[in-house]
């Protein structure tokens, strides 16, 4: 059964595995295969199709140059920084998915849409910021004195410390109408990448940029739930979710009730940061939809969205 409207959540392994070193020619690289799995998914059919994904190891990148150059140029909030991750692998995914739909004889704009994503502004998060974001810097003058500037930085271990931020829940994506018209005429949506722009609404004012990271997961939590997707799948460097994960008694699981998968997450069985956000990105949409939601590896997508793979979870 192929579902009217999907929504794809892309991880880190779509566009820099672990390991390589992150050049554009190889980002570039990773981001083809990955989208020719995508047509793959369209030549099988999938017609509404919106797509979002990471962005950690880009604006570390981002962040580093910011710091290095912060002499020459003036440095440039947190937030413009993920919209420069939203524009080049955008811009990256767009190429080469026209590319490899071109070649099945499919002609359909692929459009990355810059999105911002509001956040509360009384979010808890932003009283205890805990995110590390960007490189280890072992220089403790260097870390006093942008503390100084106002930024939180914690010490991680011996690699030294790291910046942290907020990582607020995301509450809207303000670019949904957008995405609503390009699905309407027929384009494939690159949206929320990296989470989305945070953005905190300001009486009277223009929305106003935050220093702050979305979960990406969650992020397309939201979107999936606002555009009303059939289903949305999450696609990461694993099968999909186990319990016991790393013990002799993993067991992955196949197809689980929504109420089953918040018990096992409830019982700790769910890291934070890396399978935690998804098991609660997956859960969040099957109750806010009553549709089904899958947790499962880049290389199965095809059987992910058709319900045959991965961890499938239902209302
Ligand atoms: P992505 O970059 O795709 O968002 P993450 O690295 O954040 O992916 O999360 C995927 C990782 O979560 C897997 O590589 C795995 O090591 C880890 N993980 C933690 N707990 C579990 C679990 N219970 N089941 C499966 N994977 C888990
Ligand atoms: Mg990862």
């Amino acid at each position: 059964m192929t579902p009217r409207r999907t929504v794809i959540a892309l991880g880190g392994n779509a566009i820099s595995p672990a390991g390589s070193a992150g050049t554009a020619a190889e980002q570039t690289a990773n981001i083809h295969t990955t989208m020719r799995g995508v047509a793959a998914l369209v030549a099988e059919g999938l017609d509404e199709l919106v797509l979002t994904h990471g962005n950690g190891p880009q604006v570390g990148n981002v962040l580093i140059k910011n710091d290095l150059a912060r002499h020459v140029v003036p440095p440039v909030p947190l937030d413009w920084c993920v919209a420069q991750t939203q524009a080049t692998i955008g811009f990256t995914m767009a190429d080469t998915l026209v590319f490899e739909l071109a070649g099945r004889g499919i002609d359909r704009p692929v459009v990355p849409v810059v999105s911002r994503v509001r956040v509360d502004a009384d979010d808890p998060g932003f009283v205890t910021p805990s995110k590390p974001i960007g490189p280890y810097v072992t220089d403790t003058d260097e870390v006093a004195r942008r503390r100084a500037d106002g930024e939180d930085w914690t010490r991680i271990d011996a690699r030294g410390w790291r910046r942290v931020v907020a990582s607020p829940q995301p509450r809207e994506c303000l670019d949904r109408p957008a995405v609503e018209l390009l699905l309407h005429d027929g384009a494939i949506v690159i949206a929320n990448g990296g989470g989305g722009i945070p953005v905190v609404a300001v009486p009277g004012e223009p929305l106003r940029g935050v220093e702050a990271v979305i979960d990406k997961d969650l992020a397309g939590a939201v979107l999936a739930t606002e555009l009303d997707a059939e289903v949305f799948a999450i696609l990461t460097d694993v099968r999909g979710v186990a319990v016991g994960f790393g013990t002799p008694d993993e067991r992955w699981l196949t197809e689980i009730s929504v109420r089953e998968l918040r018990a096992s997450a409830t019982a700790g069985e769910f890291r934070a940061g890396s399978m935690g956000p998804k098991v609660e990105a997956a859960c969040r949409f099957v109750e806010a939809t009553g549709r089904r939601a899958v947790i499962a590896a880049l290389d199965a997508a095809l059987g992910a969205v058709h319900g045959t793979v991965g961890t499938q979870v239902h209302p």
